[in-house]
């Protein structure tokens, strides 16, 4: 599994990881201390949270909508990667193609030909890092 911050990117502001920088991390989101501290203070607010509040991407620019763009694409990067190191953990644990598929509730076939080289390629970087 890989840890190292500096391979990673908040999935909400999009910053990416440096040294000394602490990311919480859940089923492959990542986030920074500013957002955390953002988001505790926007949970806190009630009138930021209340219904009826705007969506922020509504009083957004064009401009702004364009620029967020890379950086969903750059989570779903690191979404798809994670995936793929829980696959690598169960195959390592063992686990069967077989038991792997029925928990997406596909083929063995169909979940090997999707992850079988990609996990390959973690082990490939687990072993020259
Ligand atoms: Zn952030």
């Amino acid at each position: 599994m890989d840890t190292n911050v500096e391979r990673k990117h908040c999935s909400f502001c999009g910053i990416k990881g440096k040294k000394g920088m602490r990311f919480g991390g859940g089923l492959g989101a990542m986030i920074c201390e500013d957002c955390v501290e953002h988001y505790h203070e926007v949970f806190q607010s009630e009138s930021k949270t209340r219904q009826g509040a705007k969506a922020p991407w509504e009083s957004m620019t064009d401009a702004e909508i364009l620029s967020n763009l890379p950086l969903i694409a750059q989570t779903a990067d690191q979404v798809s990667e994670f995936l793929v190191e829980w696959v690598e953990l169960a195959r390592s644990r063992k686990m069967s193609w077989a038991a792997i598929g029925k928990a997406f509730g596909v083929s063995r076939q169909a979940v090997w030909e999707r992850f079988a080289h990609r996990v390959e390629d973690v082990r490939a970087r687990a072993d020259t890092a």
